[in-house]
């Protein structure tokens, strides 16, 4: 079909899923024009956007195989950070290092959110879409493929167009027009918990208590603090802990004269982290100065309306980030939409039909699993049957092979599975390892001949049921 005759494309939302979603439909011809909220963060006098890290995981950086666009996932692993493995840091300041792999090369890689974002933007207009900036969506006429953008005089641009990717994160306004129209509908589920950016400054890249290859963990029950590494040798430093309420939270812990109490809750529970951050003077300053930032859930009922519009990304299913795959899910959403784009040979209606079939139950699975993640780096990774159980799994891993035996979390960060038979998979694996876990005190102990056949008679068919080959190299991308 000739590139005329293809639907015109907009894209609300210059997002990272969005531009990778743009640049796509643009290598395959369509004409795509993007409309993102804010201004170019690109250009030298932005001010504004979040400096997050990301952790890209094998499963997000295979989803960039995409024909035309194959530079991309070596390009960004050159602005990327390898992480081998979680370093566990103590009330005591004792250091546990877990490998995530059998060896460094099973590995994720930390990312800063703003580059990345940066990077996709320009490959995107190189493969001509066009982006309007300062152009935020204000409403849809859906039944006419109409959205209506606010620009920066206040005015407001009606555009016209055959369909409309809803890629505008959490909050998406592509979103709430589907539900006032009628044809969908969502729940937002925020965590009563928020996040605050630290930065560990460059010297600490040094300190053998900080090895640049891991992410950093301080886990302390209802709050932690996480650290990963910049290119620059610095790491940033993301504090989760109750928004209200308590001794310990951040409303708790703010206000004109928390300088005092700042130093008794770092001295008290962080100790070891105050030099890493600079000091508490350094410390203060950050946290008066960095804003809180809210953390949920989106799960959308109905992610596409006819061929006229559909949710990708964080506008269906925001997760939160305990499991480190926004936006690999992101990116797999991007990767299913080129498949079936091609499956139906350009058929919107049913692209969007079987994207919806296949996408939602995958995110409403890994957003369950995100939840139940945060619980475990916050409380579990300090509780003692859950460390047990952690390990008890290595030693399946090792004994029966990794072809026979393997966690949820490799699965989750590693494979292709879809996320809803990983998690299903996930509840068997704990079965198993809770039964071999009774009574059980050392791991090397565990009764291997009923792990054998808990594993043929429990695990093996449900893996099987479920597509997922166990043998399978999920870290060639
Ligand atoms: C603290 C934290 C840590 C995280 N860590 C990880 C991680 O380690 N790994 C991982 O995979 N994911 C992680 N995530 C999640 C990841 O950031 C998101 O999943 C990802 O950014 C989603 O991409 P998106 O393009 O769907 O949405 P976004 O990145 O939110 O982009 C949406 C875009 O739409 C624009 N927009 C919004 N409203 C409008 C409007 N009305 N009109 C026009 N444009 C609009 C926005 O300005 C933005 O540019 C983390 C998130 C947080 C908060």
């Amino acid at each position: 079909m000739p590139s005329s005759q293809k639907p015109t494309v907009v894209v609300c939302g210059a997002g990272l899923v969005g531009c990778l979603i743009s640049a796509i439909l643009a290598k395959d011809g369509y004409e795509v024009n993007v409309y993102e909220k804010w201004g170019d963060m690109r250009a030298k006098d932005f001010v504004g956007g979040r400096s997050i890290n990301l952790v890209l995981t094998a499963r997000g950086l295979r989803a960039l195989n995409i024909p035309g666009l194959e530079g991309m996932r070596d390009d960004l692993l050159k602005i990327a950070t390898p992480v081998t493995g979680r370093m566990m840091h103590s009330v005591e300041g004792d250091l546990t290092y877990t490998a995530y792999g059998k060896d460094p090369e099973e590995c994720n890689f930390s990312i800063s959110r703003s580059e990345l974002n940066k990077y996709l933007m320009t490959e995107a207009e190189k493969s001509g879409v066009k982006i309007h900036f300062s152009h935020g969506l204000k409403k849809v006429d859906l039944k006419n493929s109409v959205a209506h953008f606010e620009v920066a005089s206040g005015e407001v641009v009606d555009v016209q167009c055959d369909t409309i990717l809803g890629c505008d994160g959490g909050g998406s306004a592509v979103r709430y027009a589907m539900r006032d129209h009628g044809v969908t509908n969502f729940t937002e589920d925020l965590l009563p918990d928020g996040y605050k950016e630290l930065q560990f400054p460059k010297d600490v890249s040094g300190c053998e208590d900080m090895r640049g290859d891991a992410l950093h963990i301080w886990a302390r029950g209802t709050h932690m603090l996480m650290g990963l590494a910049n290119l620059d040798g610095s790491f940033t430093g993301t504090f989760y802990m109750p928004k209200t309420g308590g001794k310990v939270s951040f409303e708790a812990l703010t206000g004109e004269d928390n300088k005092q109490k700042l130093a008794d809750f770092f001295t008290e529970s962080y100790s070891d982290a105050i030099p890493l951050l600079g000091g508490l003077e350094k410390i203060t300053k950050e946290w008066n100065a960095n804003p809180v930032g809210i953390l949920g859930t989106v799960r959308t009922e109905m992610w596409k309306f006819e061929d006229k519009v559909c949710l990708l990304g964080d506008s269906a299913h925001a997760i939160v980030p305990f499991f480190g795959q926004g936006c690999n899910s992101g990116f797999e959403d991007c990767l299913t939409f080129y498949k079936l784009l091609k499956k139906h040979e350009g058929n919107l209606k049913s692209v969007y039909d079987e994207f919806h079939g296949l996408r939602k139950p995958a995110g409403d699975a890994i957003a369950n699993m995100a939840l139940e993640n945060y619980i475990e780096m916050r409380d579990l990774v300090a509780n003692e049957k859950f460390i047990l159980k952690k390990r008890v799994e290595g030693v399946l891993t090792s004994h029966f092979g990794p072809e026979v035996f393997r966690s949820r979390y490799p699965m989750v960060v590693y494979s292709s599975a879809p996320y809803n038979v990983v998690e299903k998979v996930g509840v068997v694996i704990d079965d198993i390892v809770s039964e071999l876990c009774e009574d059980l005190k050392i791991p090397e102990d565990v009764d291997l001949e009923m792990a054998k056949q808990l594993i043929d008679t429990k695990l093996s068919p449900t893996l099987k049921e479920g597509n997922v080959d166990l043998s399978e190299d999920w870290h060639s991308l």
